[in-house]
Parts: C-alpha cells; sequence; structure tokens
C-alpha cells in the first residue's frame, strides 16, 4: 500500500495514514470486502508505532467505511462514495468528517480522553490524570446523604433547578467564599457542571473571532484548547517563581487589548507556582490600568501542605474586576461534576444565559448531596484528611524520583495542588517519551499541550494524588527505566527514525 508520511505538518501521523486509506477507499481502488494489512505489518513497514494504526483503523471505523471483528483483521465496508446505491445494496457511508465545523476541525487530539481511558486500565500506572486518592471518597457520608435526599426531598431533588444553582446550595457556595475571603451572595454566583464548564462559557461570553486571550505559560492545558476553539489567539506570558511575569504581562496589556487575562495563582497547574502576595496586587492594578477582566482559576488552593496561604485574587480584588472558578473536583471527587464561579451580577447573569443553551443546570440531586456534606459539617474533617493523604503521596514520589531519576532529571517541590512539573534530560521530548512509557506500563501528560506556542516539549506533569504509595513508587521505577532507555536509544536512532508521534497513545 502507498502511504506517505509527512513529519513536518501539524497533522498527526495516525490521521495522515487513515486519510490516505480513506481516499483508496472512497476512490473505488479498494473495494468492499478488501483486507487492509494487518496492524503491526503495516506499523513496521511505514516505521511507526502499532498504536498509530489502531488510531487509524479506529478513525475509518468510526466513519463507518471499514469494519474490524477479532481474528479477521480490518475489512473495507463501503462501496464507493458516488456509486449509486442501486436495488437493496447499502448507500455509502457519510464521510462524516467532511462534515464536521471549523470549531471541530480547531479541535485538537484527544490527549485527556486518551490519558483518562489508560488510566482506568490494571496494567498501566497512570500519573496523567489530576484525580484526588480514591480512597479519601467519603462514601459512608454521601450514601446517608443520598438516602435522607430522596425520602426527605426525592420529588424536588429529581426535578429541575434554576440554571444559576440550587439555591442552597448557592448559600453554602458563598459560605466557602467567606472562609477564602470573599464576601458575595447567591446572586453573583453561578453552579457549573464543573469548572471546566466556565472556561467554556467564558470563550463563549467574551470571546469573538480573533480576539487575544493572555494565559500563563505554561498554562492548564484544557484552558488553553478552549479558547483557541473558540477562535482566539491565546497569547502565553512566561512565568517565574513569583507567578506570572508583569512586565511581559504589561506589554502584552498595552500592544494586545486582551479579552481577559486567565490566571491560576495558586499551585498552578501544571507548574505548582504560588503567585506572591505583592504580584498579586500588581497584577490587579495592572488590570484596572488596562480595564482588563481577570478569570481566575482556583482548584487548588484548598490543597495547601506547608507554607503561608495566599489570599484569591478575587479576595483582593476591590473593583470587581475578577471572576473565579473553583470546582468540588479536586477535594471530593469529580464524577458529579459540580464546580461555580462567582462574578459580578451582570457578568453571572450573561454567563447563565450562555449555559442555559448548553445543558440547562447543573445535576440537581448532585447539588443537593453536596450542599447536604457541607451542611452537616463533614467538610472540614474530609478536607484535613485529603491533605495528610496528598502529602504523602507527594513525600512519596518526590523520595522515589530523588532516589532513582537519572541525571539531568529535575522536578519542583510545590507546597500544594496535586502536580509535580518535571524538566527531562537535555534533548528529550516528552511525547516521544510518553509513546515509549505507555508500553512500559507508565503514564503522564507531556509538556507540549500547556504551552499556546507549542514549547515544552522537555517537560512532563507528573500527578501524585490519584495512586498509593506502592503503585507511586513502582511507576517511578518503570518511568526512570524508560527515561535512560531513552536517553541510550536517543544517541542510537537517526532523527528520522524516530516515531513521530502526537501525545496520544
Ligand atoms: N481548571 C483547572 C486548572 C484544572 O486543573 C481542572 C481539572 N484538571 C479544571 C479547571 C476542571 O475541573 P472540573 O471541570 O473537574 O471542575
Amino acid at each position: 500500500m502507498r502511504i506517505t508520511i509527512d513529519r513536518d505538518i501539524s497533522t498527526p501521523v495516525y490521521r495522515q495514514i487513515a486519510d490516505q486509506i480513506r481516499d483508496l477507499i472512497l476512490s473505488g481502488e479498494f473495494g468492499p470486502g478488501r483486507r487492509l494489512p494487518a496492524e503491526r505489518k503495516l506499523a513496521e513497514s511505514l516505521g511507526v508505532n502499532r498504536s498509530t494504526i489502531i488510531n487509524a483503523y479506529g478513525e475509518l471505523q468510526a466513519s463507518g467505511l471499514v469494519e474490524s471483528r477479532f481474528g479477521r483483521g480490518t475489512t473495507v465496508l463501503a462501496a464507493p462514495l458516488g456509486s449509486p446505491p442501486a436495488g437493496d445494496r447499502q448507500a455509502a457511508p457519510l464521510p462524516w468528517r467532511q462534515f464536521f465545523g471549523e470549531t471541530a476541525g480547531r479541535t485538537r487530539e484527544p490527549l485527556l480522553r486518551d490519558l483518562m481511558e489508560l488510566a482506568g486500565r490494571e496494567d498501566i500506572i497512570s500519573f496523567a490524570a489530576g484525580i484526588p486518592a480514591p480512597e479519601t471518597y467519603p462514601l459512608d457520608a454521601f450514601r446517608e446523604i443520598q438516602d435522607q435526599v430522596l425520602r426527605d426531598h426525592g420529588r424536588a431533588a429529581l426535578q429541575h433547578s434554576p440554571t444559576e444553582g440550587h439555591l442552597p446550595l448557592r448559600e453554602t457556595i458563598c459560605q466557602i467564599m467567606h472562609a477564602r475571603g470573599v464576601n458575595c451572595s447567591p446572586d453573583e454566583i453561578l453552579v457549573l457542571s464543573g469548572s471546566q464548564q466556565g472556561l467554556d462559557l467564558a470563550a463563549r461570553v467574551f470571546v469573538d473571532q480573533g480576539d487575544v486571550v493572555l494565559v500563563e505559560e505554561p498554562s492548564f492545558f484544557c484552558a488553553v484548547q478552549v479558547f483557541q476553539t473558540s477562535g482566539a489567539r491565546v497569547i502565553g506570558v512566561p512565568l517565574d517563581e513569583g507567578g506570572v511575569r508583569l512586565d511581559v504581562l504589561e506589554t502584552l496589556l498595552s500592544r494586545y487589548q486582551p479579552k481577559f487575562v486567565y490566571t491560576l495563582p495558586t499551585f498552578q497547574n501544571p507548574s505548582g507556582v504560588t503567585m506572591s502576595l505583592e504580584r498579586r496586587l500588581a497584577l490587579l492594578e495592572l488590570a484596572y490600568r488596562y480595564q482588563v477582566p481577570v478569570l481566575e482559576d482556583d482548584p487548588y488552593g484548598e490543597l495547601r501542605y506547608e507554607g503561608k496561604f495566599v489570599p484569591a485574587l478575587k479576595a483582593l480584588d476591590r473593583n470587581g474586576y475578577v471572576i473565579y472558578l473553583s470546582t468540588f473536583s479536586k477535594v471530593l471527587f469529580p464524577g458529579l461534576r459540580v464546580g461555580w464561579m462567582v462574578a459580578p451580577r451582570p457578568v453571572a447573569r450573561q454567563f447563565a444565559l450562555a449555559r442555559q443553551l448548553v445543558d440547562l443546570h447543573s445535576n440537581t440531586l448532585a447539588q443537593w448531596l453536596i450542599d447536604g456534606f457541607f451542611r452537616r459539617g463533614l467538610f472540614d474533617v474530609h478536607i484535613a484528611g485529603v491533605r495528610r493523604e496528598n502529602e504523602r503521596r507527594r513525600n512519596t514520589m518526590q523520595l522515589a524520583l530523588g532516589r532513582k531519576a537519572p541525571p539531568g532529571f529535575r522536578f519542583n517541590r510545590p507546597e500544594g495542588g496535586l502536580y509535580l512539573w518535571c524538566t527531562l534530560p537535555s534533548g528529550m521530548n516528552g511525547s516521544r517519551l510518553l509513546a515509549h512509557a505507555t508500553e512500559h506500563g507508565v503514564t503522564f501528560v507531556p509538556g507540549e499541550p500547556f504551552y499556546a506556542g507549542g514549547q515544552g516539549q522537555d517537560h512532563i506533569r507528573l500527578n501524585y494524588s490519584y495512586l498509593p504509595p506502592d503503585r507511586i513508587e513502582e511507576g517511578v521505577a518503570r518511568l526512570v527505566t524508560v527515561i535512560r532507555e531513552s536517553t541510550s536509544h536517543g544517541r542510537e536512532m537517526p532523527a528520522g527514525v524516530v516515531p513521530g508521534m502526537m501525545p496520544i497513545v
């Protein structure tokens, strides 16, 4: 089969392969019933990883052009497009990708989905997803609360609830915010289906095609992707150990008039950096001077294991410029999908209007349950246990890396949050390392997606909260082996032979 791969273009290799096979099928060159080469064989002949071929065949199957059966390989299903469906012959399958809009075209590889899928596999040790320790989930309390809610308020708890959120939960969130130094009222709060939804709404409400959004660099990759997908021109502002660099920020504010600045001031994802108090105050002054909203994302503020508390930007904001996002995903668990936004009333209202078009409101029962947990006064004891466990796991990972990591591998020592941000030995590429690491049963998030401009190849992010200490030790051992092997391979392999992997696995 004639397939050419161009590693200098941004189209992932698996998609290049799928596109060329699709053309062969749609042109009729590969007729129905034709068997495609075995995955391993094709991978060898093209010099790519087998998972690349699996992904390519997966795409063709999703568009209905081929079918894969266990033991029979992958065969062409389609009559070529354009050939008339005669009699009872099946109509040609739709080439779905031709129908996708521009926005879909801007969506990058489903990195998170693939990594989450791997996180669920028993043979894979996942340092990828930012999930709290499942052993800390307060299952008994939630079982009891659910019984009580369904018994006493079942009909209301299974009804629609306001788009802005279940009022008692919004009152509870006001209390949570009060403890974080923010005075607000329920009408400044929008309960979200995860704080990820707040990022999407910010893009919907603020961004027109070509608008500039400033983000820290590196920054949370899903946020970067959401803003880019909405058509924003996302520009990165570098960080140093005190937070976002204000000298660069000011230049960009004056040059671009951005729609907003997105920042993660506390235990930044991925770098772990916490912005100093002075920097926070100066950042707000810049926002006031240049009249730019600040979108503060704070999922990790409660997860401090040592060091001095620093107030949220929202708590320091005298003029209502800060839109604040937070979530229960990192302090309880992510599955109920409940987060929230605190914003000036007109903003909260506009976000609620935009949100109504998406999912009407967050899951009503989930809101009752979380509210019940706080109203029973269970959160303080719970979060103290979560902090202890996270700290133990962070220390385990740092010790294991300290003992075993090869020369040139460096990692940070954040005072809280869920991640270590690591620098690879010189010349090593995190995305390629991921492909190799997955084969050795360990995953992480490579650095590249955290950079709007595509740098970060020499970094990886490791989560330490999800796995118990013995698995962390084992995962670090696997990772270290892979890094050592890659260091020696890197010297042996000519550049062109190293498979040009996108960070999908
Ligand atoms: N913001 C940041 C910085 C995050 O790290 C995450 C989760 N990794 C989210 C938002 C989204 O969290 P959720 O949607 O689960 O509330």
